[in-house]
C-alpha cells in the first residue's frame, strides 16, 4: 500500500516513514495539510495517515477536503493524547480509524492492515498472474503454488513489476523503489538481482526491453 504521511512532527514523520517502509508500505511524508491536499490530488496514494495538529490547516478540515476529493479514500487520523472530541468528530466525518499519540508502532501496523483489507478487492493482497503468486501481506511470493525463497529487494522488485503487467519500469524506476524502501542501490544492483530472479521465475517470465528495462507482459 502506498501511504502519504501527514504530519509537521519531524522526528516523529521520520521515524515513522522508516518503520513504515521497513513493514512493506512505500511510504511519502509532507508536513503541512495543503502539501497533504495536493499530494492526494495527484492520486499516487491508496491511503493516507493525518495529524490532526497541523501548522497550516486544522486536520479536520483536511479531513473534510479529502473526503470532498474520494469519499471512500481510506484516513487513519493520529490526535493528542487529550483530543477525545477531534477523535470523534474525525470519525464522524469520515475517518476510518484514529490512534492516538503516544501509540505503539504494532498497533498503527494492525490499523493499517485493516485498512488494506478494507481496500480489499481492489488493493487484493494477493497479486496472481501465469503461475506466479505474490502476498503482499506476507510477503511471499510462489511459483506454481511452491513459495520460493527471495530476498527482501528481490521480492519488491517482482512486486513492482507485477503491480506494472504490461508496462516497462526502467532500470531508474526500480532503483528508486529500492531507494524509497530505505535500501542501498548501486550502479549494478538491478541486474544482479534481475539475474537472481529469473532463476527462480518460470523461463522469460521477465522480459528485457534492451535499453529500456524490465516488463513482465500481459499474456
Ligand atoms: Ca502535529
Amino acid at each position: 500500500m502506498r501511504l502519504l504521511l501527514v504530519e509537521d512532527d519531524i522526528d516523529l514523520a521520520n521515524g515513522l516513514r522508516e518503520s513504515l517502509r521497513n513493514n512493506g508500505h512505500s511510504t511519502d511524508n509532507v508536513s503541512t495539510g495543503k502539501e497533504g491536499l495536493l499530494a492526494i490530488k495527484s492520486g499516487d496514494f491508496d491511503s493516507v495517515i493525518l495529524d490532526l495538529g497541523l501548522p497550516d490547516i486544522d486536520g479536520l478540515d483536511v479531513l473534510k477536503e479529502i473526503k470532498k476529493i474520494d469519499s471512500t479514500f481510506p484516513v487513519l487520523i493520529l490526535t493528542a493524547k487529550d483530543g477525545i472530541e477531534s477523535k470523534v468528530r474525525g470519525l464522524d466525518l469520515g475517518a476510518d480509524d484514529y490512534l492516538a499519540k503516544p501509540f505503539n508502532i504494532e498497533e498503527l501496523f494492525a490499523r493499517l492492515r485493516v485498512i488494506e483489507r478494507r481496500l480489499g478487492t481492489h488493493v487484493s493482497s494477493i497479486i496472481t498472474h501465469n503461475d506466479v503468486a505474490i502476498d503482499t501481506q506476507a510477503h511471499t511470493i510462489a511459483v506454481n503454488n511452491l513459495e520460493q525463497n527471495f530476498s527482501r529487494r528481490e521480492y519488491m522488485i517482482v512486486k513492482t513489476l507485477l503491480e506494472n503487467i504490461g508496462r516497462i519500469q526502467s532500470k531508474e524506476q526500480l532503483e528508486t523503489q529500492l531507494y524509497e524502501w530505505g535500501e542501498e542501490v548501486s550502479s549494478n544492483t538491478i541486474e544482479v538481482h534481475i539475474s537472481n530472479i529469473r532463476k527462480k521465475l518460470p523461463t522469460n517470465y521477465i522480459k528485457t526491453v534492451r535499453g529500456v528495462g524490465y516488463v513482465v507482459s500481459k499474456l
